[in-house]
């Protein structure tokens, strides 16, 4: 069967191994990012590099974005030089960033004005099954565009689960995102009292990862703590901006998070001190603000 052409916009952490593992496995690739050196080695391995998204867009049967927030999707999407600008009426726009809800129906609506088809997918999993195509897809949007997408989707995740309409996608994402950002910095508070109970870090990290409170972000959050690396495989500037929008959303469903809002306020002051371009677990180094 032939591989449908494919132009990934945004070559960030998660954007560049996607396309990496797309050229690997030989589908015809255009890509393009703002910060056109992120571009190059891309190119090098023979994926034809775009001047704007619209160029790349151009050139893909399916136009998959992956950028980082609602103004940098909005910047790929619209205007003269944005991909909506240069996609077909039988392309289909997938956005697997995690966005608004919001924004998310309102990008929908112009893909169907242009007559292409569109899905929301956002992805879990991080920069490691980006590259090796372990990503978990959560997808909304009709089944029909699905199964045209499918081809590239299984190529890049593990599994690919519809879960309904256009904007089911960005909503479960939201809600697992807000999830794992409270585990996050509950994990913060607890490094901050065995700190100041002098207990013995190392054993005590052991008791919690290995026991009930041991989930699977717990675990994440706990290596990288303890061995004090906190090189972003997931930004904490990200994880702020995802519980930002779970509160929005939530909140105009008149659902009140007040332990995600919290959350919030541990990644805010994160970023307030330098660390927002850091891995998100860098959310534990904030200690001094919590401890006066
Ligand atoms: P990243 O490494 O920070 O990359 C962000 C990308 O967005 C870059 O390509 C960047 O371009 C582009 N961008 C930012 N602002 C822009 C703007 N105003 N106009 C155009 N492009 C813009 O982020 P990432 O980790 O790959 O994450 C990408 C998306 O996936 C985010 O929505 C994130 O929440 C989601 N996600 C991430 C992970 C993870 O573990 N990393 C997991 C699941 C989902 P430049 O290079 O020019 O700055």
């Amino acid at each position: 069967m032939t591989k449908p052409s494919v132009a990934i916009l945004g070559l960030g952490i998660m954007g560049s191994g996607m396309a990496r593992r797309l050229l690997s496995a030989s589908f015809p690739l255009a890509v393009y990012n703002r910060n056109r050196d992120k571009c190059i080695p891309l190119g090098e391995a023979g994926a034809f590099v775009a001047a704007t998204p619209r160029e790349a867009a151009t050139r893909g049967q399916i136009i998959l974005s992956m950028v980082a927030d609602d103004v940098a999707s909005r910047a790929v999407w619209l205007g003269e030089t944005g991909a909506l600008a240069g996609a077909s009426p039988s392309s289909v726009l997938i956005e697997s960033s995690t966005l608004s809800i919001g924004w998310v129906h309102q990008l929908s609506a112009k893909a169907a004005e242009l007559g292409c088809h569109f899905l929301d997918a956002p992805v879990t999993g991080t920069k490691p099954h980006a590259a090796s195509g372990e990503l978990l897809f959560l997808v909304g949007g009709s089944t029909e565009t699905l199964e045209v997408a499918r081809p590239v989707l299984s190529v890049l995740g593990r599994d690919v689960i519809h879960l309904g309409p256009v904007g089911s996608g960005a909503s479960m994402k939201l809600i697992n995102n807000f999830l794992c950002g409270i585990q996050a910095a509950s994990f913060a508070e607890a490094m901050d009292l065995i700190d100041a109970g002098g207990l013995d870090r190392g054993k005590a990290v052991a008791i919690l990862t290995g026991g009930a409170p041991g989930s699977g972000i717990v675990k994440r959050v706990a290596e990288r703590t303890m061995a004090n690396d906190f090189t972003p495989n997931f930004a904490l500037r990200w994880m702020a901006k995802d519980i930002s929008y779970a509160l929005d959303s939530a909140s105009r469903k008149g659902v009140s998070l007040p332990i995600a809002a919290a959350a919030l306020t541990a990644f805010q002051q994160a970023i307030a001190q330098g660390h927002g371009d850091e891995d998100f677990s860098a959310v534990t180094k904030s200690r001094e603000q919590r401890t006066r």
